[in-house]
């Protein structure tokens, strides 16, 4: 009964082992954008990434 291990995890992470990282949007595997602690594919991080406010790298 002793299930601290989660506690620990955020609640974002929840669903994303190891192994199990996906676009939390689409739940799309490539393309994956794993900066900034997104976790979205690179399609679903370019439309956040004008609601976020980042800027365009070019
Ligand atoms: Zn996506």
């Amino acid at each position: 009964m002793a299930q601290n291990k989660n506690a620990n995890q955020k609640e974002s992470t929840k669903k994303f082992g190891r192994g199990a990282n996906a676009c939390q949007m689409c739940g799309r595997k490539q393309g994956l954008v794993r900066r900034y602690n997104i976790w979205l594919c690179r399609q679903c991080f370019r439309e956040n990434a004008a609601k976020i406010g980042f800027k365009k790298l070019n």
